[in-house]
């Protein structure tokens, strides 16, 4: 009816404002990191020298990475906000899954290191490719890992794995966190739904969204206490065999 378009139409409205804003936020915000990573490398004890700091630079250095910690967590936030704001469009093309989650794992080791998270990680020399946003995937990761690191606020270990199960990959990401109650664990993929103090509970509800676009699934098991295992499945394309050695198939000819 009337009535339900006009309502639908106010709220796509509001999605493209706030998805321009959140756009508009975030070009300022990749300025200030790239003037952070400079300013990092000034004080940073020079290389080839004797290596020592002062103990100025040395907090200086510390301030520096907390505003880049800052950063990025609002990158997070503005990305799973620009998700929904798009309408959650994603753009698919044959990726490497190993090398992606390598990637974020490096970006994300200072951090973990930093809250005293010890992370393991066991990923597979090779797998065949994947129809990836990598994106949108890297976005599941961090979101993934930045929980697992908040539910560990004392430190913890943190496990990644990676295995090929048939036809799909198989991820699990396990947390020796504070885990969830059982009411917890029913909703917390719910948009909105956070048990943090300034959380946004978009992250989950974000996550599933983007792994069901990548004709994937998702699980999760938890234990108040114990901790927190994210599993998930994502088809792989299939496997195009490499004629080992020559870059050519031999003709008959050519044969001796
Ligand atoms: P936010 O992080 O902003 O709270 P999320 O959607 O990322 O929102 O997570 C929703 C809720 O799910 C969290 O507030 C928390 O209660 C629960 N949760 C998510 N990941 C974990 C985890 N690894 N360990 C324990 N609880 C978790
Ligand atoms: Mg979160």
């Amino acid at each position: 009816d009337g009535e339900r378009g006009t309502g639908h139409s106010r709220r796509k409205l509001l999605g493209r404002l706030a998805g321009g804003l959140a756009h508009e936020i975030k070009n300022p915000l990749s300025t200030m990191a790239i003037n952070l990573t400079l300013l990092e490398e000034e004080f940073q004890p020079a290389p080839g020298g004797d290596g020592v700091q002062s103990p100025k630079d040395k907090r200086s250095l510390k301030r520096v990475h907390t505003l880049q910690r800052e950063i990025s967590r609002l990158e997070g936030i503005l990305d799973d906000f620009l998700h929904y704001a798009r309408g959650g469009e994603i753009n698919r093309a044959p990726g490497d899954l190993v090398a992606l989650i390598r990637e974020v794992l490096e970006f994300a080791a200072p951090e973990l290191e930093a809250e005293n998270v010890r992370l393991h990680a066991s990923l597979p020399n090779a797998l065949p490719l994947a129809m990836l946003d990598s994106g949108a995937f890297r976005q599941v990761l961090m979101n993934l890992l930045v929980n697992a690191r908040q539910a560990m606020p004392g430190g913890g270990e943190l496990i990644v794995e990676l295995r090929r199960s048939g036809a799909r990959a198989e991820l699990a990401i396990t947390d020796s966190g504070v885990g969830m109650t059982e009411d917890q664990l029913e909703h917390c993929f719910d948009l909105y739904f956070s048990t943090k103090r300034g959380g946004t509970g978009l992250g989950l509800a974000t996550v599933r969204r983007i792994i069901e676009m990548h004709d994937g699934e998702i699980g999760v098991q938890s234990e108040a206490g114990r901790g927190t295992r994210f599993l998930i499945w994502l088809p792989l394309l299939q496997e195009i065999p490499i004629t080992k050695g020559a870059q050519a198939p031999p003709s008959a000819e050519s044969e001796p």
